[in-house]
């Protein structure tokens, strides 16, 4: 048995023989050829090809893993029209009077190196575009580029680094997994195996590709980013087990879509879901979440240039608000400074950012900005069930004047005849411990509270969330903590108010009892683990 270690890009295990993928892109030797028109023209002519045959992938892609990854495709096919990408092709034939095939493999080169030697993990990730493209430009030049043949029984792909299009032109249904030799977790061939749920092991270095032959037997563990090339009884047999249990465990999680999230003894909760941004509706839906606990709405600022306009706002939070009829949707105002810093607001640099101006307090000194975004929020209230929470409390006063600064918007568009909800709810995050100790005096001010455990953690412990090497001093189940939460859901309830947590605490199922247990109504965590802390509430008996 020989072990290679890489990195698990989706978590799974695979047990299989190998294939070695093998790409049909020929040799490209330099030929000195007399009329460049003609190779100028083979370019031209092969470019319509690779448009063609990538509009097929984009098609197929759009399908199999969504029009979020396939997006991809379509920047493939603009790469393909790129001037300076296309004025390289050009200047090689023309200055050098060399073959087509010879010019496109030049300017792939230059442009990957460019690539691959920029800082930032994102553009070095794009060198795999360029050799993409530029290997599917010259299989068009020899008349080839289509995708590749795979056997009939279901194997584990090898290759150097596949490119986007080689993964998704695979047939689905006879890849048991993916392993390169190199390639980044961002890559897009990372990004669409987690799609496709097959599992994936990146970089697991040149030896393993030079050491593995076609039918050799392997096991793949995304979870370890391991690979066992002929593996022994025992690794086998334990591996088994492995990939039987977490079939189980996923089927088990697919099994508990459409069902409530109730205890053994018949107490419910709710499971909403945390986003970022409109695109992840969808994972709302697929994770079958009761709403959302959180839209983080500072996204919409953090992804532009400027501040965006009432109207731009107004169509995200509509859209939101319409996919998902009948939910419960709590979208939180901006919470922009910390470790979420915008240049064009301008905010003077701090020596404790966490502790400065950020989030609420930027909506009470820029009052402008603050009620562009109530307007587009209650203009958008009509299209569902729009709840409204207020980050960074730690005041009655703070309160008193974003319920004023509401009424007020309120106000004005009664006077302008904009129609909006009477039924919206208003919220408070507490995420400081000074807005959980005066939790008395806020509950009877707001409709409901969500714990903002990520920021309530750092407050609380005095632990930097930014700081990696603090970690080690980071008891996420302190006690101090807990009993912050209970303080807040006893004087919740006491005034009437509902409470949930929408910070990572509320997924973290050794807790979920505890939660169950304060009377906590509403868990909001990420989409992918609602089914998760369903599963958990189902298995708990309050009675006992
Ligand atoms: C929190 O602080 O727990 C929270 C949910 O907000 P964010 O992580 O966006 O600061
Ligand atoms: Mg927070």
């Amino acid at each position: 048995m020989t072990t290679y270690n890489g990195k698990g890009v989706y978590g799974a295990v695979a047990i299989g023989h190998i294939s070695v993928y093998k790409r049909q892109s020929a040799e490209v030797t330099r030929v000195e050829v007399a009329d460049k028109a003609l190779e100028l023209k083979r370019v031209e002519d092969a470019k319509a090809k690779a448009i063609e045959q990538l509009q097929e992938i984009y098609d197929k892609a759009l399908k199999d893993v969504g029009e979020e990854n396939a997006a991809i495709f379509e920047v493939h096919m603009m790469m393909l029209d790129d001037e300076d990408y296309n004025d390289s092709i050009t200047n090689i034939i023309e200055t050098e009077s060399v073959n087509a095939e010879y010019a496109v493999s030049v300017t792939a080169k230059n442009f990957a190196e460019m690539f691959a030697g920029m800082d930032d993990s994102y553009f070095q990730a794009r060198a795999a575009d360029i050799k993409d493209i530029s290997n599917r430009l010259i299989a068009c030049l020899s008349d080839g580029g289509g995708a590749q043949e795979t056997s009939d029984e279901k194997v584990i792909i090898c290759a150097d680094d596949l490119a986007p299009s080689e993964t998704v032109s695979l047939d689905k249904e006879k890849v048991l997994a993916f392993v390169t030799a190199f390639g980044s977790s961002n890559s897009h061939t990372a990004i669409l195996a987690r799609n496709m749920n097959i599992p994936a092991i990146i970089g697991v270095g040149e030896e393993f590709l030079k050491a593995v032959n076609d039918g050799d037997f392997a096991i793949v563990d995304g979870f370890t980013g391991e690979v066992f090339v002929d593996p022994d009884e025992e690794k086998l047999a334990k591996l088994t087990k492995k990939m039987e249990d977490d079939i189980a465990k996923k089927k088990l999680l697919q099994d508990l879509k459409g069902k409530e999230n109730v205890t053994i003894d018949g107490t419910k909760i709710k499971i909403y879901a945390n986003i970022g941004s409109v695109d992840n509706i969808g994972a709302v839906i697929a994770n079958d979440a009761g709403g959302v606990g959180l839209f983080r709405s500072e996204f919409l600022y953090l992804e532009n240039d400027d501040y965006p306009t009432e109207e731009q706002q107004f169509e995200a939070y509509k859209k939101v608000l319409e996919s998902l009829p009948g939910k419960q949707v709590v979208i939180r105002t901006l919470d922009i400074g910390a470790d979420k810093q915008v240049d064009y607001f301008d905010l003077d640099k701090e020596e404790n950012p966490a502790m400065g101006i950020r989030a609420i307090r930027i909506c009470l000194t820029r009052q402008d900005i603050f009620k562009t975004q109530l307007r587009a929020l209650y203009r958008a209230s009509v299209y569902g069930n729009l709840g409204i929470m207020f980050p960074m409390i730690t005041s009655v006063s703070e309160v008193k004047k974003v319920m004023e600064i509401c009424d007020s918007v309120r106000a004005d568009l009664r006077v302008e005849d904009i129609p909006f909800s009477e039924n919206v709810e208003h919220g408070i995050m507490i995420e400081t411990p000074a807005a959980a100790v005066i939790s008395d005096l806020l509950a009877p001010m707001v409709d409901f509270f969500s714990v903002g455990t990520n920021d309530l953690t750092q407050y609380t412990l005095a632990c930097d969330r930014q700081n990696p090497k603090i970690e080690p001093f980071v008891d996420t189940h302190h006690e101090a903590i807990l009993r912050l939460i209970k303080m807040a859901a006893d004087n919740a309830h006491k005034h009437g108010a509902w409470i949930g947590i929408c910070g990572e605490l509320g997924a973290d199922t050794s807790l979920t009892e505890t939660f169950l247990r304060m009377g906590i109504d509403e868990l909001s965590v990420s989409p992918t683990f609602v089914l998760k802390v369903r599963d958990q509430v189902r298995k708990i008996d309050l009675s006992k």
